[in-house]
C-alpha cells in the first residue's frame, strides 16, 4: 500500500481474524469441535431447497427477502416487516455498528463477549468499551455503570460465547429498563434454540423499542457454511438498518435454504434434545476427571483447567488424538478450552482422551 493511502483511524487496531483450524496434518478422521457447528448438518428439507435454488443462478435474488422473512415471522411469531436478514448474524452486527455508531461514540461489549462486536465497532470508527463479567456471567450493574452520553449500543450474547452462560428473562428486562433511553440493547441470541424455554429476547423486543435481537442459521440449523442470520427490532431501527444493507446481500440459495430449514421443526427439536442430553453427559464426564465447567445453555461447554499451561497441554493432547477444540485465551479465558457438543461418538472420544490426559 502506498504510504499516502491510509485506512480510517481504528482500522489497524483490528486484529486480523485467525480462524480455528479445521484440519490436522497427517490425520484424516478429524473430529472438529472448534466452531460450534451442528454435528448432524442441515435437515434434508434444507438440503433439497439448496439443490433446487441452483436452477435460478442467472437471476438476481429478491432484494426484500420476503420469503425468508415470512417464514421467520410464522415460526417465531414476529412481524415480518420488523425483520432484517444478513450474511450471518455477523452482517447484522456490522449493520448495527455502521448505522448507529461512529467516531466519538462508544459501543459496550462484555469481557468475554463475542469478537465481532469489537471488530464491527472499530470498523465503524467508534470506540469499543469492555465491561467486566462476574464469574463468566454478564454483569448487568457493570453495564449500566459503563453507559454515558456517548454510548450508542450495548451488545450481550445470551447465551454467551465462549462462556455458554446466560442471564434470565427478568435480568434481561431489568437491563433494558436501566439503560439510558438513547442506548440500543442488542441481545445476540445465536444459541437461543439450545436454551429450553428461551425466546432469545423476542418478547422484550415486542414490549420495548430499545431492544434488538439477532439470530442465526449457523448453529442449530446446521447451516454455518450458508451464512444467514437475521435481526428483529422496532420498525424505526429496521428502517435505519435497511439503508446500510446492500440490496442483494443474500443469494437465492441463502433465502430458500434458510426458509426450508426453519420449517423443519422436528429436525430442530431432535438436534436440541440430543445436544441437551450430550451436554450434560460430557460436562459430568469431564467433572469426574476434575475439569469443571459452568452450566451451559448452548451447544458447547467451556472446560476449565487448573492453569493456562494445562489447558494448552490438553489442547495439544486432544489434537494429537485427532480432536480439534477451541483455545479461548483471546477471550481472556486462558485456563479454558471451548468444546462443541458433537454427536455421541465424538463426546465419548473427548471424555476418553481427557481422562487419559488427566
Ligand atoms: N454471535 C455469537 C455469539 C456467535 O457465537 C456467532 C458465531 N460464532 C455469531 C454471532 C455469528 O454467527 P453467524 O455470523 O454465523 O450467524
Amino acid at each position: 500500500m502506498a504510504k499516502s493511502i491510509t485506512p480510517q483511524p481504528g482500522i489497524l487496531d483490528i486484529a486480523l481474524y485467525v480462524g480455528g483450524a479445521s484440519k490436522i496434518e497427517g490425520k484424516s478422521d478429524v473430529v472438529k469441535l472448534s466452531s460450534n457447528e451442528n454435528p448432524y448438518g442441515p435437515s434434508d428439507q434444507a438440503k433439497e431447497a439448496f439443490a433446487r435454488s441452483g436452477l435460478q443462478l442467472h437471476r438476481y435474488p429478491p432484494t426484500d427477502h420476503a420469503h425468508l422473512r415470512e417464514a421467520i415471522a410464522e415460526i417465531h411469531d414476529v412481524d415480518a416487516d420488523r425483520v432484517i436478514c444478513g450474511v450471518g448474524s455477523d452482517e447484522v452486527i456490522t449493520f448495527l455498528c455502521q448505522a448507529f455508531a461512529g467516531p466519538g461514540d462508544e459501543v459496550i461489549h462484555t469481557e468475554h463477549g463475542f469478537s465481532m462486536y469489537k471488530i464491527s465497532t472499530l470498523a465503524a470508527g467508534a470506540t469499543p468499551v469492555e465491561v467486566p463479567e462476574r464469574e463468566r456471567v454478564v454483569d448487568v450493574d457493570a453495564i449500566v455503570e459503563a453507559c454515558n452520553f456517548r454510548t450508542k449500543l450495548v451488545f450481550i450474547a445470551n447465551p454467551g460465547n465462549p462462556t455458554g452462560t446466560m442471564i434470565g428473562g427478568n435480568e434481561l428486562a431489568q437491563l433494558a429498563d436501566r439503560l439510558p433511553p438513547h442506548v440500543l440493547l442488542v441481545v445476540d441470541a445465536a444459541y437461543a434454540e439450545y436454551a429450553e424455554g428461551y425466546d432469545g429476547g423476542k418478547s422484550l423486543v415486542d414490549e420495548r423499542d430499545n431492544v434488538f435481537m439477532t439470530r442465526t442459521f449457523s448453529k442449530i440449523y446446521g447451516l454455518g457454511g450458508l451464512r444467514v442470520g437475521w435481526g428483529y427490532g422496532s420498525q424505526d431501527v429496521i428502517d435505519v438498518l435497511n439503508r446500510v444493507r446492500g440490496p442483494f446481500n443474500l443469494s437465492v440459495a441463502q433465502i430458500e435454504t434458510a426458509a426450508a430449514a426453519l420449517r423443519d421443526l422436528s429436525y430442530t427439536e431432535k438436534c436440541r434434545a440430543d445436544n441437551a442430553r450430550l451436554r450434560i453427559w460430557l460436562a459430568d464426564a469431564l467433572a469426574e476427571t476434575g475439569v469443571q465447567s459452568d452450566a451451559s445453555s448452548a451447544n458447547f461447554i467451556l472446560a476449565r483447567f487448573d492453569t493456562p499451561d494445562e489447558a494448552e497441554a490438553c489442547y495439544e493432547w486432544l489434537r494429537d488424538e485427532g480432536i480439534l477444540v477451541r483455545k479461548v485465551a483471546g477471550y481472556k479465558l486462558p485456563q479454558c478450552l471451548r468444546i462443541t457438543i458433537g454427536d455421541e461418538a465424538a463426546c465419548r472420544r473427548v471424555a476418553h482422551v481427557v481422562r487419559a490426559f488427566r
